[in-house]
């Protein structure tokens, strides 16, 4: 059988969410129980988005969790540094790489450059919301030749690739813990793939890195599932073998709302300095969403690898009670 490979590919946006916590612990927890390799991966392409210091600290949030990884990007001395035979890990500075495979998708029609303005996209956003309608590309670029764009590119305007859907084709893929999902191209969106700015975007970059990778489950927040479609349409036009997806429910607090800093503490670090020990953190994130065959609620690291399967994945919301990590965190 092929050899499990999963990732866990936070943006390095600022701390480490509790959720984020839970998404690198399944990723952990199936990887070691089949035997596979754990990659860490950086995805640090929105450059709006980036903060200083945040890979180191969720190097040091997932060190301090004892989350394991095998390949990626890791921290020595303070330093840091990337291991494994498929990098670079930290996708800025992958930009040639994404751009091969942009340069390919035009080649071969499944993509093509846009000119458009931002006030021509409000523009035509704006007249398609009065009409009712949901807001999309409306494909103005769409027949542009090649040859026109790369004069209009030599002549310095600016642009972004977009992705060139097909009219009226289903996407279909299977998830593991949503079941068949179906979605038609029509009610998706010409995609940006190539920024203004020369960097991918996540798009691009999650399918050509998964791919290049050898990642087989995509293990992540169901936050990302209406993203989906865009990359299994991705991995059909390039030809490559789908990977499976497993989608999580979202942490939320007691209300049922999305667990967020409102709420109160939602950063791993705000847990660790106030002295909430590793294992009982863990212990009770991986009953956020995941229930074990036993009504055994204590589990230590190795206890969670053996029982971890995703058919008892839930696939509503997993509600994080404080007070419950507080029970579970004292038996530790
Ligand atoms: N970079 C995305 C994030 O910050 C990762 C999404 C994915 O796992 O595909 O959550």
């Amino acid at each position: 059988m092929e050899e499990v490979r999963v990732r866990f590919a936070p943006s390095p946006t600022g701390y480490l969410h509790i959720g984020g916590l839970r998404t690198a612990l399944y990723n952990y927890l199936f990887a070691r129980h089949n035997n596979g390799k754990f990659v860490l991966r950086i995805e640090d392409t929105d450059r709006t988005r980036y903060v200083e210091g945040a890979i180191e600290n969720l190097i040091e949030a997932l060190n301090w969790a004892g989350i394991e990884y095998d390949e990626g990007v890791f921290l020595e001395d303070g330093k840091i540094v990337q291991r494994g035979p498929y990098g670079p890990y930290i996708q800025s500075e992958r930009l040639d790489i994404y751009k091969k495979y942009v340069d390919e998708l035009i080649e071969k029609g499944h993509a093509y450059y846009c000119f458009c303005s931002k006030e021509r996209l409000d523009k035509v956003r704006e007249e398609q919301k009065i009409k009712g309608l949901i807001p999309k590309y409306d494909g103005f670029c769409r027949n542009l030749s090649i040859e026109e764009a790369k004069k209009r590119i030599a002549n310095g305007e600016e642009y972004v690739v977009r992705l060139k859907l097909p009219h009226n084709k289903d996407i279909q893929f299977h998830d593991l813990v949503r079941g068949d999902i179906v979605i038609n191209t029509d009610d998706m969106d010409d995609q940006v793939l190539l920024k203004s700015d020369g960097y991918p975007t996540y798009h691009l970059a999650v399918v050509v890195d998964d791919h290049l990778m050898k990642i087989t489950h995509i293990i992540r927040g169901e936050e990302w599932l209406p993203s989906t479609p865009k990359h299994v349409y991705l991995y059909e036009v390039f030809g490559w073998e789908k990977p499976t997806y497993v989608h999580l429910p979202t942490v939320l607090n007691k209300d049922r709302k999305k667990l967020s800093k409102r709420h109160g503490d939602v950063a791993v670090e705000d847990f660790r300095a106030k002295g909430y020990l590793p294992e009982g953190l863990v212990n009770y994130l991986a009953l956020v969403g995941w229930s074990p065959e036993s009504n055994e609620e204590i589990f230590d690291m190795e206890g969670l690898i053996k029982e971890f399967s995703f058919d008892r994945v839930a696939k509503t919301g997993g509600i994080f009670d404080k007070d419950k990590l507080d029970w579970v965190n004292a038996h530790h």
